[in-house]
């Protein structure tokens, strides 16, 4: 008669276990607000519920089942759980999010984009040559031999139309290599008075290190006009430093030389990191070469029939890298283009 009695326990035990996970799908089914899950979670997961109801019968079950009938239950009890969590995640992220906004919240800040350094930097030094009377002219990336060299005057055997330093286009033409081209396409469309910035992309066939890549950006001046001197090259260049730089800052012409100018220059300004004492940024010197600069030559003015003997000008060139590195403190040019957000949030 015992055995009996465990039998009935045993298959009772089943069959409410199927009845059980019945009525908690139908329950879990109806549910429409998130508020009703809490008595569905008493109901059947409770301390008191349904599910640890069926455990305490496991002390009326014989020896033998007990194993076979534990491990129901626990299936059952994991079941019901996993169902009754995903019906929770449901609510959190749809229709509870509605309900429970906390507005004492702080807000998500949204992350605001900014311009690149060399972008920012270009535009700063455009804006003081505009106050300063300039015009802003592009040209072509891609250039012919006669505007990127020989209007120019390149001799034909200067090292820079090496194709060791110059990159060259299947159809022969030339990845510019400095921004003077700008100049005689420029003045070879317009008569003077010609003041002009021209910004833009140049390549140099170069290995790519900290210290030098493929590709910079420069700023080309030209004036052109009836009896412009040195002098007006002098002002411009130190009345745009004190812009720039600051109105400290003092200015070096050294003698240089460029094909397409004469006389020509290189221009030091004093460190404005150690204010001319000697650092790590200025090697000790007090100064930083920022710029090349000179009287148009007369070979560059009748290339582009423009009389010599009527008009001057200067024209000046400078690295826009260079000069946001001594700037900013960046000592490795490569960082300048390989779009790292977390390197370029800091400006
Ligand atoms: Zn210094």
């Amino acid at each position: 008669m015992m055995g009996d009695k465990y039998e009935k326990n045993c298959d009772m035990i089943k069959d409410t276990i199927l009845e059980v996970q019945k009525q908690f799908k139908e329950a879990l089914a109806k549910v429409q607000e998130a508020l009703a899950l809490e008595e569905i979670k008493n109901t059947f997961l409770g301390r008191k519920g349904k599910v640890a109801g069926l455990f305490s019968m496991m002390g009326e079950v014989p020896a033998e089942e007990k194993k076979d009938l534990g491990q129901l239950l626990n299936k059952l009890k994991i079941e019901l759980q996993s169902d009754f969590d995903a019906k929770v995640s449901e609510f959190t992220s749809s229709t509870s999010k509605k309900e429970w906004v906390d507005y004492t919240l702080p807000g998500y800040s949204m992350p605001k984009g900014s311009r690149h350094p060399l972008t920012q930097a270009v535009d700063d030094m455009l804006s003081i040559f505009q106050r300063l009377g300039f015009d802003i002219a592009y040209g072509p990336e891609v250039e012919t031999d006669w505007f990127n060299f020989e209007s120019l005057n390149f001799p034909p055997n200067h090292p820079a139309r090496d194709m060791q330093d110059t990159f060259y286009t299947e159809g022969g033409g030339i990845l510019r290599t400095h921004t003077s081209p700008v100049q005689t396409r420029y003045m070879s469309k317009h008569e003077p008075p010609v003041r002009i910035v021209a910004p833009g992309r140049v390549f140099r066939n170069e290995a790519i290190s900290a210290r030098s890549y493929c590709l910079f950006h420069q700023i080309e001046g030209l004036y052109i006009d009836t009896d412009i001197t040195f002098a007006d090259l002098k002002g411009t260049i130190e009345l745009f430093c004190r812009m720039y730089y600051g109105k400290d800052v003092k200015i070096k012409f050294r003698t240089s030389y460029f094909p397409f100018t004469e006389p020509s220059a290189e221009i030091d300004v004093s460190c404005f990191l150690c204010g001319g004492k000697g650092c790590r940024v200025c090697k000790n010197t007090g100064w930083l070469e920022i710029m090349g600069c000179g009287m148009v030559d007369p070979n560059v003015m009748k290339a582009v029939n423009y009389d010599p003997e009527k008009y001057t000008g200067y024209a000046f060139g400078l690295g826009v890298e260079r000069m946001v590195m001594m700037r900013l403190g960046i000592n490795d040019i490569r960082t300048l283009f390989e779009n790292d957000v977390e390197f370029l949030k800091q400006f």
